[in-house]
């Protein structure tokens, strides 16, 4: 077992995703191991949708360990691969949503793995033009905060 699976918080009771990782709600499982399970996402946006969670509990990104993260974009390449290779499918959006506002329903980590197979499958408003009179300033105060 990995080090950050061995010393990650508890699981929280009444936590969905916890419950799936520890087995107790039933989950259709496409990859685990000591880290991190995937399974199949109950609601899908298109067919083939799933997520990556890490098996211990953290909310936001800003929370989970360097080295776990380090092992979870090559783990969303590969399952990405399988994907990709076993639906026939050429595209596909890797998103995580951190926060209620960002559309964060379950507060355990994940990742979403969506095949694409067509634009019009999730519609995306396009952005609106930036006013560039702001744009500096708005990168100044991301720049001013790094640490
Ligand atoms: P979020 O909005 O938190 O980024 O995404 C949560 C995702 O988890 C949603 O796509 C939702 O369909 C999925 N989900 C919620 N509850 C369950 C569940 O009990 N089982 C599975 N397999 N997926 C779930
Ligand atoms: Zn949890």
């Amino acid at each position: 077992m990995s080090k950050d699976a061995q010393t990650g918080p508890a699981a929280v009771p009444g936590c969905i995703f916890c419950q799936i990782a520890a087995g107790r709600i039933p989950s259709i499982r496409v990859y685990e191991d000591d880290d991190f399970i995937a399974f199949m996402d109950i609601a899908p946006q298109t067919e083939g949708h799933f997520l990556i969670v890490s098996r211990a509990h953290y909310e936001l990104l800003g929370q989970v360990p360097d080295a776990l993260l380090a092992r979870a974009l090559p783990l969303a390449k590969k399952l990405s691969q399988a994907a990709l290779r076993g639906l026939g499918v050429e595209a596909f959006n890797i998103i995580q949503n951190n926060g209620e506002a960002a559309g964060q329903a379950v507060g355990h980590w994940h990742l979403h793995l969506i095949p694409r197979r067509d634009k019009s499958e999730i519609p995306l408003k396009p952005g609106k033009p930036a006013d560039l009179t702001r744009l500096p300033f708005v990168a100044e105060n991301i720049r001013a905060n790094l640490k």
